[in-house]
C-alpha cells in the first residue's frame, strides 16, 4: 500500500472544494492506497479556508495551509510540494476541469515506474470562440518565444516523490511548474483528458491575465526573446552596411544620394527595434530584480491537520 498525497490548490472555491474532495475519494479509494489530502487556500476572499477547517475536522487524511494574501497559483503548488509527504502527489484544480477519474489511470501509470504522468488537455469545453482564439494567439506566440507548449499542457499531473524533492531544490523566485517539471527530464508519460466546465466559481483568468502568464512563463523560463533581438540586430546591421555600401557607390559614381525615403525608413525601422531590443531587456531586468531581492515565496498564516512543513 502506497501514500498518495492530493494536492489542491484552492482561491475562492467554496462552493466546489468540498465536491472536489469527496470526488477524488470515491475514484481512487478503489485502489486500496493511503490518501492525504492537502489543501492550499491561497489567500481567498471568501469561505474557502472555514470549508478546509470543516472538512479537516471531519476527515484527518485533509491537512490545509492557509496563506497571508494571494501568492498565485505557482506559489500555492510550490507550498504544497514543500510540505506533502506521500510516496507521490496528485495535482489538481479545486474546480472539477481536471477531471478526478482520470486520477486512478495516472496512478497505474506510477504503478507501471513511470515517475511523472502528464495531463494533456484535448479541448475545452464551455469557452467562448473569442477566448479560445485569443488563448492560441497568447500561447502560440510564448510557443514560439520559448519553446514551451502551454495550449495543452496543465497543472493536472502526478509527480513521483523523487521528483518532488528535486523540484525543491529550485530557489528561483519565478517558478513556472509546468515548464520546470517538463524540464526535470524522469521517466514520463502523459494522459489526454478532456477540460470539463468549472463546477463553481469562476475562473480568476481574464484575457490580460493570461497574457501575463504567458510573459512571466517565458520571461521566468526561457531567454530566447534575448537570442531574437540580438538576431534582429545582426539582420539590420547587414541591411544598414549594404544600404550604406550603395550610398557610397551613387555618391561615388553618379554624385549623388538617395533621398529621403530611405532616411525614414532607415530611422523608423532603427528606432522601432532599439525600442523593442530595450523593452525586452527591461523585462528581463524586471525580473532579475526581483530574484535578487530572495523574498519568500510565499507566506502560511493558518494550518490544520498539522501537514508536515510550510
Ligand atoms: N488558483 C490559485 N490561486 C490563484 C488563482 C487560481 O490557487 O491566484 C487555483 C484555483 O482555485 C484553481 C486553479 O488554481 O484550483 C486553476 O484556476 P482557474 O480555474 O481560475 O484557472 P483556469 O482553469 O481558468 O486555467
Ligand atoms: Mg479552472
Amino acid at each position: 500500500m502506497a501514500i498518495l498525497s492530493v494536492l489542491i490548490p484552492a482561491y475562492n472555491e467554496a462552493a466546489g472544494l468540498g465536491i472536489v474532495v469527496e470526488a477524488v475519494g470515491k475514484h481512487l479509494a478503489p485502489l486500496g492506497h493511503e490518501l492525504r489530502f492537502l489543501l492550499i487556500d491561497d489567500g481567498s476572499a471568501d469561505q474557502t479556508w472555514q470549508v478546509i477547517e470543516e472538512l479537516a475536522l471531519r476527515q484527518p487524511n485533509v491537512s490545509g495551509l492557509g496563506f497571508s494574501r494571494n501568492f498565485g497559483k505557482e506559489a500555492a503548488l510550490l507550498a504544497g510540494l514543500d510540505a506533502c509527504d506521500g510516496d507521490c502527489v496528485l495535482l489538481l484544480d479545486a474546480d472539477l476541469q481536471h477531471p478526478p477519474h482520470v486520477l486512478p489511470q495516472m496512478v497505474k501509470a506510477w504503478q507501471n515506474g513511470f515517475q511523472i504522468v502528464h495531463g494533456v488537455k484535448l479541448q475545452r469545453q464551455g469557452e467562448s470562440w473569442f477566448r479560445r482564439l485569443c488563448s492560441r494567439l497568447v500561447f502560440g506566440a510564448a510557443r514560439m518565444l520559448s519553446g514551451l507548449d502551454m495550449q495543452r499542457s496543465s497543472d493536472f499531473k502526478l509527480l513521483d516523490r523523487e521528483v518532488v524533492l528535486r523540484y525543491r531544490e529550485f530557489h528561483e523566485r519565478l517558478l513556472f511548474f509546468r515548464g520546470l517539471i517538463d524540464w526535470l527530464g524522469f521517466r514520463t508519460t502523459t494522459i489526454p483528458f478532456n477540460v470539463a466546465e468549472r463546477a463553481a466559481g469562476k475562473s480568476q483568468w481574464g484575457m490580460w491575465g493570461l497574457v501575463k502568464y504567458a510573459l512571466n512563463a517565458i520571461l521566468s523560463f526561457s531567454s530566447r526573446p534575448l537570442k531574437i533581438v540580438s538576431m534582429l540586430a545582426v539582420v539590420f546591421f547587414v541591411l544598414s552596411t549594404l544600404i550604406g555600401l550603395k550610398t557610397l557607390y551613387d555618391w561615388a559614381v553618379y554624385q549623388s544620394a538617395e533621398g529621403f525615403p530611405t532616411v525614414i525608413l532607415l530611422i523608423v525601422g532603427f528606432g522601432n527595434v532599439t525600442l523593442v531590443a530595450i523593452c525586452v531587456v527591461s523585462w528581463y531586468i524586471g525580473k532579475i530584480y526581483e530574484e535578487v531581492k530572495m523574498r519568500p515565496r510565499y507566506i502560511v498564516t493558518r494550518k490544520v491537520n498539522r501537514p508536515k512543513a510550510g
